[in-house]
């Protein structure tokens, strides 16, 4: 079937999925979430998930990194938790001492040879949807096998380069479409192809954003949308809610803060600043 039916996703379709916060609620309601990330130089990407996460309303986040991004993150966001793996500068096991309501993958984690045995050992172990993100995707396209190991229903963000390495080339819209799709379904995965209109591909249908801008396309504007789908999926949204809803939060966050910054200084942490008032923007 070469048919994809799509739908434009505008604030009308992300009403019914938002999910009030109740009177009567404690932090427990709300999920723990986890991102796995960083890398030496790379720490800044997980700083900016985990604090993307927070401000979608993950009800706890923990944070495991190598042990050179301990003090910075700890200095940058006193909310989050730390943990961190043995090794100083990458990733080389993951070890997580609780159950987590869910985990972001790959943001900065880097592609050094423990990093990617690390990360083919995690999945095995993984049962429920996660989000990769990142160099989580470039270790997939570099070693296939592994795919088969992804939870089903997880939630994959690439940019186009990304893509490229996980589905292939393509030489029309249609065709990477097409490409994306038939990648979804073999693994029953949910990818959200990143651009001016993200388009999220699932069951065979396609949700096109309306929301965001070109000040968008910044370094770490990625790493903020992975810890908004993670803090929206540890709350209870399904994991196609999360990605759909969670694209266009991130959209909306990014038009509602180049209204007073603009397009070339908007950074990757306003928009995180914004993600309050996306909320508020739809009611
Ligand atoms: P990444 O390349 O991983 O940092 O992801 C970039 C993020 O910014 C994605 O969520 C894209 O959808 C968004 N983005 C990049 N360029 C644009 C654009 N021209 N218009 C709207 N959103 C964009
Ligand atoms: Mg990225």
């Amino acid at each position: 079937n070469t048919e994809t039916d799509f739908e434009l996703i505008g604030r009308p379709e992300v009403l019914p999925m938002y999910r009030p916060r109740l009177k009567f609620s404690h932090k427990g309601n709300y999920g723990h979430s986890v991102i796995v990330g960083g890398s030496y130089g790379k720490i800044g990407a997980v700083q900016l998930a985990a604090s993307a996460c927070l401000s979608v309303g993950s009800g706890l986040v923990t944070a495991f990194i190598p042990k050179c991004g301990y003090n910075s993150l700890q200095t940058a966001i006193p909310e989050v938790m730390v943990l961190t793996g043995s090794r100083e500068k990458n990733i080389s096991g993951i070890e997580i001492p609780f159950e987590p309501s869910v985990i972001g993958v790959g943001v900065g984690i880097g592609q050094d040879d423990d990093t990617v045995s690390a990360f083919g050992a995690f999945l095995k172990k993984m049962g429920s949807p996660m989000v990769i993100d990142a160099d989580g995707l470039n270790i997939l396209s570099q070693n296939p096998e592994m795919l088969r190991d992804v939870p089903e229903l997880s939630v994959l963000t690439p940019h186009p380069k990304e893509l490229e390495r996980l589905i292939g080339h393509w030489s029309s819209d249609f065709e990477k479409l097409e490409k994306a799709k038939i990648f979804a379904a073999q693994y029953n995965l949910i990818v959200v192809i990143k651009g001016a209109h993200t388009v999220t591909l699932f069951n065979g249908k396609g949700y096109v954003n309306t929301t965001g801008n070109p000040g968008m396309a910044t370094a770490g504007s990625g790493d903020v949308l992975t810890g908004m789908i993670t803090g929206l999926i540890a709350q209870g949204y399904s994991s196609i809610e999360a990605a759909i809803f969670g694209v266009y939060l991130h959209g909306l966050a990014g038009d509602l803060a180049t209204s007073s910054k603009g397009y070339e200084a908007l950074k990757a942490s306003i928009i995180v600043d914004y993600i309050g008032n996306a909320f508020s923007e739809l009611f």
